[in-house]
């Protein structure tokens, strides 16, 4: 089953338990010691867990562009028509083109939790869009990332433009200081292991594109495995605990959490990468009450 959750509610509930200093920027990683981008310096540490995302200081496996770019875009919900204001839904050109909305602030139709009541949660009601599209052209897709949200809303109108008229109108609708965009990355393989103190979770890990919607949910679970096998080195644990069951080294963790999570992450990465290319080519319009990397087969 999908359960929707807003990305900052996730966030909120982590961070509570968390002592978080923000505004500090890591240029590297060396012995156990954190270097920060004012030349400051901590450490050293016991084990050090790289969790900063796709463009890691920490991670020496660094992902490469996956061909696609992806739009997003924040709009007011009356910018759709209204049985599509609490939907999840998708247009798309069985060509290269994608479009796919949701409500923003985690409010569906599906949602039986109070806490996503959207009214609790904003001063109205948006929607969340992604315009995604095959772009070879590496340099092109790394440039409109960096062009801001007036030349974005531009490039994905003029992609849309014939469509049916609630997407261009959308996007038309969009704030441009509502819109960013992305040339989407992932990573060959999964690994977790810097060195023998040093172990990533999360995209600095394994990276992957958003068609699996897999990439947070695998950072979480990340974190739970590494925490239960870190939990089993006696040298992190306080002084008074008993000694763990299956007692491990702090090596010994870190490779046991990679291997883990390599055999779990792997075929995520290889079906979000074969979903990326199935959600924008033919196969993604092939008809069937079936779900539709199923029906893409069958056709
Ligand atoms: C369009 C799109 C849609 C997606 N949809 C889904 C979905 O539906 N479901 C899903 O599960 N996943 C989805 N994902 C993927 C998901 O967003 C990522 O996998 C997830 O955010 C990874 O979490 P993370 O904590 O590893 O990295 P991030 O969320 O990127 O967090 C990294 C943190 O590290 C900080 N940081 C970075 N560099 C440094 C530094 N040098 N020093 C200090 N701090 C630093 C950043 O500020 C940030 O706070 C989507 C991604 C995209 C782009």
């Amino acid at each position: 089953a999908n359960v929707v959750c807003p990305r900052r509610r996730v966030r909120d509930a982590v961070a509570a338990g968390l002592d978080v200093t923000y505004g500090r920027r890591c240029v590297s990683v060396a012995d156990c010691v954190i270097t920060f981008e004012d030349g400051t310096t901590e450490g050293p540490f016991d084990v050090i867990i790289g969790a900063d995302g796709v463009r890691s200081r920490v991670a020496r496996n660094k992902p490469t562009y996956l061909g696609y770019v992806v739009a997003l875009g924040i709009a007011p919900a009356e910018a759709v028509p209204t049985h599509l204001r609490r939907a999840t839904w998708q247009c798309l050109d069985g060509v290269a083109n994608r479009m796919y909305s949701m409500p923003f602030d985690g409010c569906t139709d599906a949602s039986t939790d109070a806490a996503d009541d959207i009214r609790e949660t904003s001063d109205g009601d948006r929607v969340m869009w992604q315009f995604s599209w095959r772009e070879a052209d590496e340099g092109a897709a790394r440039l409109l990332a960096k062009a801001g949200g007036v030349t974005i809303r531009e490039t994905v109108q003029e992609r849309c433009r014939d469509w049916a008229s609630y997407v261009p109108h959308l996007v038309s609708e969009t704030a441009p200081e509502d819109i960013v965009a992305y040339a989407l990355v992932d990573i060959d393989q999964v690994r977790c292991v810097v060195d023998d103190r040093t172990v990533l979770i999360g995209d600095a890990a394994h990276a992957m594109s958003p068609f699996k919607g897999q990439g947070a949910n695998q950072a979480l679970v990340d974190g739970v495995e590494l925490a239960r096998r870190l939990y089993r080195v006696q040298s992190l644990r306080p002084v008074s605990s008993p000694p763990p069951r299956g007692a491990l080294s702090v090596e010994e963790a870190l490779l046991d959490f990679e291997r883990e999570c390599i055999m779990r992450v792997t075929p995520k990465l290889n079906m979000s990468r074969a979903n990326a290319q199935l959600t924008h080519s033919i196969s993604a319009l092939a008809v069937a009450d079936v779900p539709r990397a199923e029906a893409a087969r069958a056709a």
